[in-house]
């Protein structure tokens, strides 16, 4: 594949930065790619299994000169990396970011973006429960969506961060920014919260049942224990800067639950049977849509799972 940036700069290095990496490789998008993480450890950890080409020690070096710069730190550290990185902009790059939520970036990062400079905020609906730069892999991207929210941003700048996301094996869409933290807060954002809640749940009630809660612990529970192993930093800044979204959705899902939790009161069959069978529905037209496996299990052996 051709070339589509001379010059790529990553600013932070874990999952996404990582796996970004591996994808430009594999793909052969990109003519050099630097790297920046602001801890000693992880620069070294990079260089140490060959993460980008080069590694420079500051944020500064590793944007000189780069084509494209992606943003790929905490949502609530983007105010402060733009500001830094900032004043050593080529004019005509490109500014992007990863994070999992829109607006707030677009208000940290904009006012710091210097004049002649592109930026256009996406977001790779792709993740695990990993984090730091060993965790990436090249495939991670490969048939998930990423989402460009450029509000206004130039078109043909626009159409070539689409064209390097396809060639990392996204599909790609656009979106609004304010429309993107919406949806996100019901796909993913409030379901971290609910597992999170789950797994607190359940280790108050481990002091009492102990053992009983990790070895009894079915498919359903174990998904919960592994989406609530998340990034704490990365989820808490989720929360603090998608407020107004996720309040909106745990709304709703409470209201929800309360209404399910009075039909198991009132014994209301009809009532669960008819729910159950609508998530059902849900669940069948993401199958369809390609966007999980219908394997029972998620494929997993159930004697290790
Ligand atoms: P990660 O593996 O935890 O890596 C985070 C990187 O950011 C590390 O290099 C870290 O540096 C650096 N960093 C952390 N706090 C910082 C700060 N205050 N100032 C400067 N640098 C800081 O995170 P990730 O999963 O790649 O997530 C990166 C971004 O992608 C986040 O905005 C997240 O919302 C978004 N995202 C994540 C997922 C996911 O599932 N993980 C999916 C889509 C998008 P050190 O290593 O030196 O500490």
């Amino acid at each position: 594949m051709a070339v589509i940036y001379d010059r790529v700069a990553l600013i932070g290095l874990g999952l996404i930065a990582s796996s970004m990496f591996w994808a430009m490789k594999r793909a052969g998008v990109a003519g050099e790619v630097a790297g920046y993480a602001r801890s000693a450890e992880t620069r070294d950890t990079a260089r140490r299994i060959g993460l980008c080409d080069v590694v420079c020690d500051s944020a500064a070096d590793a944007v000189a000169g780069a084509d494209l710069v992606v943003l790929c730190v905490p949502v609530g550290a983007m105010d402060r990396v733009a500001r830094e990185i900032a004043p050593a902009l080529k004019p005509g790059a490109v500014l992007s970011d990863v994070g999992s939520v829109k607006r707030a970036v677009i208000e940290a990062v904009g006012p710091h973006v210097p004049e002649g400079v592109h930026f256009i905020a996406a977001h790779p609906l792709a993740g695990t429960e990993q984090s730091g730069p060993e965790a990436g892999f090249a495939e991670l991207f490969d048939n998930r969506w990423c989402l460009l929210t450029p509000e206004g941003a130039d078109e043909g700048e626009t159409a070539r961060l689409r064209r390097f996301w396809e060639a990392l094996g996204s599909k790609v869409d656009e979106m609004d920014p304010d429309h993107h933290d919406l949806v996100l807060a019901v796909t993913s954002h409030t379901p971290h919260l609910i597992a999170y809640t789950m797994v607190g749940v359940a280790d108050d009630l481990g002091r009492v049942t102990d053992s009983e809660v990790v070895n009894f612990s079915a498919a359903g529970f174990r998904d919960f224990t592994r989406i609530a192993a998340s990034d704490p930093t990365m989820w808490r800044d989720v929360f603090l800067t998608n407020k107004d979204a996720t309040l909106e959705i745990l709304g709703r899902f409470t209201e929800e639950l309360f209404a399910l939790q009075r039909a198991i009161r009132q014994g209301d069959g009809e009532h669960l049977h008819a729910y159950f069978t609508r998530t059902r529905a849900i669940r069948r037209g993401i199958i369809e849509a390609g966007q999980d496996t219908d394997v029972p299990n998620f494929g997993r052996n159930p004697e290790k799972s």
